[in-house]
Formats: C-alpha cells, structure tokens, sequence
C-alpha cells in the first residue's frame, strides 16, 4: 500500500514512522495537494491530506484517473474536501476525534494570555522592563462565555470554563443534553456573552457567522475566539469591529484566508495579505498559526486513526470514519447544505 501524504511537515512524519511496519509505504511531501500538484499522487494507493489541501472536483478527477480510491485527512474537518464531487468515486475518511482536549485547552491559553497580556509581559521582561503599565486585565470568574458549537471539543471547553467558575451559555444546531451549560438562541448568545468561542465547522450555513450584524448585537469590549475555521469569521468585518472599539480583543488560531501562508516561515517576506497584516499589528489581537491541535497526544492519535482509517479501507473492512453525502453513521453524516468546498 502506498500512500501519498501531502502537506506534511516533520512532525507528521516523525508520528507515522511506527506505522511502517504494517505494509504500508508512506511518500510525505511537503507540497499541498491542489490540481497542479495533483500528478504527485501517481501510483499511489491512497492519498493522505491535511486541513489546507484543496481537494477540489478537478483534483478528485484526477485521482481517480490514476486509480486511486481513497483519502485520508489527517484532520477533523472535511470543508476542503468536495464530497458532492467524491460520491461514488472515490471514499474519504478523516479523524473524528483526537484529543479534543489539545484544542480546548489552546483555546483556554489564548483567552488567558490575552486577557493577563501574558504575550506582552513576557517580551517586556525579556528586555528587563518590570513595568506593569498596560497590562491590567479582568478575571475569568463569573465572566460568562458562550460556546458556539458544543460537539467533542465545544464541550471539553465547557468543562475548562466552569473550572474556572465561569457562566457558560451555548449554542448548537443540534443541542446535547449532556454539557451542563444553558442552550440559549444565538442571538442571546451574542448579546449576553463577555467572551465568544467558536467551534462549529465551517458549512455554508456557519460561513461568516460572525460578521458586520452579528458584533453589531454583541457587548462592547466582548472577546472572540476562533479556533475552528477562519472563514466562521468575516475578518474584514472583525477589523472594523476591533477600529471601532467595539470587539475588546480577538484570538485566532485559524483565519479564512490561511491556506497560502499558515505552516510556513514568512519571516523577511512582504506579506501580501493586508487584513492579516493589520490584524496582527491590533495590540489586542493574537494569531497562532492554526496550532490548537499540536501535542504530542493528538500527533500521535491522528496518526493511529489515519492508518486505522487505512487499513480498514484495504483489508475490506467497514470505513467506520468515513465522511461522504450519505454516510448511514450519523455522526459523519452531512446534512443539507453540503459543506464549503475548498480554499479553508
Ligand atoms: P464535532 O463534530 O464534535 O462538533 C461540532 C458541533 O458543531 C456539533 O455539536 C454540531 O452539532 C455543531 N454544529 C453543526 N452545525 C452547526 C451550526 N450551523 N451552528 C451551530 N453548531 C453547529 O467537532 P469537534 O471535534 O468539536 O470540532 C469542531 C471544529 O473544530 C471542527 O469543525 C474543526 O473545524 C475545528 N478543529 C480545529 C482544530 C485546530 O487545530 N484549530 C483542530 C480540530 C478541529
């Protein structure tokens, strides 16, 4: 079995090399999979991506031109999979869950250092300046945050916050009994939150969720956390918000137009993208380069499920994390509207 992983950086390989063993042969590219990259994967048996391959009809097409009938995404999220385009042609699979917990608690240490300005503490006293001036933030406790999203990692963030003696109020098209926070409409969700975090996926329903109306109706001074998928968010809206005084300070681990620039060193580069580019020079505003799920546990559970996702698929077993238009598992089943194509 041969299999062609696209967008892989050293710490993806390192996770897989146990794997090899079982007969399957990895080739890790560090290019992204898109249509001119597509030939790569020739003579492959499997195709293996991650959140910023463009997995388009064209590329679909392709792939399966060259036989191949499978892909893996090392990844929760499948808004950059054409699956309308993939029906019946070739099966995609993904990692529903691998620790939720690396996501949550990364949302947990962005709100934390923005709100205790930890990001500016520690470059000050890097350069021995004690000042405390500028720094005073306010207390989680008794704070209320409103969870957009309550699935694997919507509610492992729910039980952070009440660690920290928070009101948790939330949102989810598919409410679930179990999280121990109140469900409220969104609407009440946005007026009555101090912190906003989102952790639905990316549809065409969910696609700028946050936007010009929504920070309209939200408190002055309200944080807003992204760690799902950028285009959840409107980011030129966002600015005007943060210009306008009215969003107190956003955290974002994931931003809409992220899929030419996070993962590598820009460093000495001009970035062309002016709505980044401002965003990172607000004083309140922290980006991570789409980080949340990078620990040690989640590398190493993608990897065992993406081989797992492997090995079922060619030893004829059932795909039981298969994602496609009418997978009978409702868990991975896509409701109407289909997801977002490409381009998150
Ligand atoms: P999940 O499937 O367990 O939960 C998603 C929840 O969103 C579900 O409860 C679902 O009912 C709800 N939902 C669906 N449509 C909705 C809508 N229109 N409005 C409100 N809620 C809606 O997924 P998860 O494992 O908790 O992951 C959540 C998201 O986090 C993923 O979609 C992925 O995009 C993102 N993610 C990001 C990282 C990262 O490194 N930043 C890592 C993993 C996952």
């Amino acid at each position: 079995m041969k299999i062609a992983f696209f967008d892989t950086k050293e710490y993806d390989q390192q996770s897989f090399e146990p794997y090899v063993k079982n007969g399957i042969e990895f080739q890790f590219y560090d290019t992204k999979l898109c249509e001119a990259t597509a030939e790569l994967a020739r003579g492959a048996d499997a195709v293996c991506v991650f959140v910023n391959d463009d997995v388009n009809a064209a590329v679909i097409e392709k792939l399966c031109s060259f036989g191949i009938g499978l892909i893996v995404l090392r990844c929760a999220g499948y808004n950059n999979v054409d699956l309308a385009a993939a029906s019946g042609k070739i099966r995609v699979a993904r990692v529903p869950a691998y620790s939720p917990h690396a996501v949550a608690e990364h949302t947990m240490a962005l709100l934390l250092c923005s709100v205790r300005r930890i990001h500016k503490a520690y470059n000050r006293t890097k350069d021995f300046n004690f000042s405390l001036n500028g720094l005073t933030g306010f207390d989680l406790y008794g704070k209320t945050m409103g969870v957009i999203g309550t699935g694997k990692i919507g509610k492992a963030l729910i039980e952070i916050c009440r660690g920290f003696g928070m009101n948790v109020l939330a949102y989810d098209k598919y409410p679930s009994e179990a999280t121990g926070a109140r469900y409220t409409e969104l609407d009440e969700l946005f007026c009555e939150s101090d912190i906003i975090s989102l952790h639905c996926p990316l549809t065409p329903e969910t696609e700028h969720l946050i936007d010009r109306d929504s920070i309209e109706k939200m408190q002055k001074g309200v944080v807003l956390i992204n760690t799902s998928r950028g285009a959840l968010i409107n980011s030129e809206d966002l600015l005007e918000g943060i210009k306008e005084r009215k969003i107190g300070a956003a955290c974002l681990d994931v931003y809409e137009e992220e899929s030419d620039l996070f993962f590598e060193d820009f460093s000495g580069h001009i970035v062309n993208d002016d709505t980044l580019a401002r965003l990172i020079t607000m004083p309140n505003v922290i980006v991570t380069s789409h980080q949340a799920f990078l620990t040690e546990e989640a590398l190493s559970g993608i990897a065992e499920t993406t081989v797992s996702n492997i090995l079922d698929y060619f030893e004829g077993r059932e795909l039981e994390n298969e994602v496609c238009m009418r997978c009978g598992n409702a868990e991975n089943r896509i409701e109407e509207p289909a997801p977002i194509g490409a381009g998150v």
